[in-house]
């Protein structure tokens, strides 16, 4: 039987290279549905390719465009537009696994409704149990869904714990993240307050998303990962660490009681994880060039510098903060992204809408979706506030 795989955020970076991973396996996967928000020629181009069931843009204009384009093309996907409909997608009977692919908060409502629904559950979308933290493993649990970590240190440390997930506490000394240090780690520290939304996406290793891409240049996205790390395998925050690895070789690692260290290596190149969770727990050809230690330069590792990367250490104060400080967090970088992006504000600006976020937004105990949404909209409210009054 093949895994029936929903792909949401296909359109996007991990979209894009786990279709590229599905294809190399006609025979074990069948693409059920895919979801996009605006890029309506990149879904079109991937429907005629892998003849979905059902495509769905979160934009209704957009759903509008593909859905005339489908067919003038004669495809037999049907075209549905809207959050509910993806919602609905990651819950369907019609759908195994589910790829969660969307980038920031918007994946929480199907990420929920997938791990409700029992399926196999992909997560890329970090953001989603940054924001949903117990709620969503509550979710997990009860619906009886399997959770496989996408990012690659994730998926690295889920690699070198060992399997029997009841007795990690008393082996595991800390979990080590991994880091790349992002774009701008040996830039000029008298300059980063002026870097360019360009400047700030070349990242030095990937191709990514672009909210991604500016969490790598302050580091947010490791405080991200930290956070999820903290969820995902049950580490309290004071045994997370951060290393940076410029080299991207090793993934991130696990220390164990007796002081012996499990690292995940590879090529840094994103369908090796995607992968390992689409076929876990056996192993796929992923298309990843092999490392050639023959060839391989030196590895090295460096302390993260607390006055380059102000944002590091908010993962740690928001995992001690009260339940829904994290949830806070993520609202207001994903705000302060934007508008960096948009150039409202300066590069540096996005750690001060972070903290003054944080300083404003007492959070309650989210106990489920409706609460989580009403919390993130609320720090999204306050974090704006704060971009308008340093808008450039
Ligand atoms: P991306 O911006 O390239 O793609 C995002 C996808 O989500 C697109 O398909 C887009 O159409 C869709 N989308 C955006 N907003 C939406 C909305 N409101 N509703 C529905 N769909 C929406 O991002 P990406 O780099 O592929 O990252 C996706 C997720 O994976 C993020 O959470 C990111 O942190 C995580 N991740 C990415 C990488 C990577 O290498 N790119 C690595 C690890 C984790
Ligand atoms: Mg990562």
């Amino acid at each position: 039987m093949k895994q029936r795989l929903a792909i949401l955020g296909s359109t996007g970076s991990i979209g894009v290279n786990t279709l590229d991973v599905v294809a190399r396996h006609a025979d074990r996967f069948e693409v059920v549905a895919l979801t996009g928000a605006t890029q309506v020629d990149a879904m079109l181009a991937q429907c005629e390719r892998f003849c979905p069931r059902i495509a769905v843009m979160a934009s209704a204009p957009h759903a509008q465009q593909l859905a005339e384009k489908i067919k003038q093309k004669r495809l037999l996907t049907q075209v549905e537009s809207g959050a509910s409909a993806i919602e609905s997608i990651a819950g369907s009977t019609d759908v195994d696994a589910v790829m969660a692919a969307i980038v920031g908060a918007a994946g929480l409502a199907p990420c929920l409704a997938a791990a409700r629904a029992g399926k196999r559950l992909l997560l890329a979308n970090k953001e989603a149990l940054v924001v949903g933290g117990e709620v969503f493993l509550r979710a997990v649990r009860e619906g009886g869904a399997t959770l496989l970590p996408i990012d690659s240190e994730h998926s690295a440390i889920f690699q070198s714990l060992p399997e029997d997930a009841a007795t990690w506490g008393e082996r595991v000394d800390k979990i080590l993240l991994t880091s790349s240090g992002g774009p701008f780690r040996t830039r000029d520290l008298a300059t980063l307050r002026d870097a360019t939304p360009e400047q700030a996406c070349a990242h030095p290793n990937f191709a990514m998303g672009r909210k991604i891409s500016v969490d790598s240049a302050t580091m947010m996205n490791k405080a991200l990962e930290v956070i999820e790390a903290g969820y995902l395998f049950g580490m309290p925050p004071e045994r997370i660490e951060v290393v940076i690895h410029p080299q991207q070789i090793i993934h991130s690692m696990v220390q164990f009681r007796d002081a012996s260290v499990m690292a995940q290596l590879g090529t840094p190149d994103m369908r090796v994880p995607i992968a390992y969770g689409l076929s876990w727990p056996e192993r796929i050809e992923s298309g990843t060039p092999r490392l050639d230690f023959n060839t391989l330069a030196a590895m090295t590792f460096e302390v993260p510098d607390p006055q380059r990367f102000p944002g590091l250490q908010l993962a740690w104060d928001a995992l001690r903060a009260p339940p829904g400080t994290c949830a806070v967090l993520n609202a207001a970088n994903e705000v302060a992204v934007a508008a960096f992006l948009e150039r409202a504000i300066r590069f540096d600006q996005i750690h001060a809408v972070n903290l003054m976020t944080l300083e404003c937004v007492q959070p309650h105990a989210p106990d489920g979706l409706e609460a989580l949404l009403h919390l993130d909209a609320r720090a999204r409210a306050a974090a704006r506030e704060v971009v308008h009054g340093l808008a450039l």
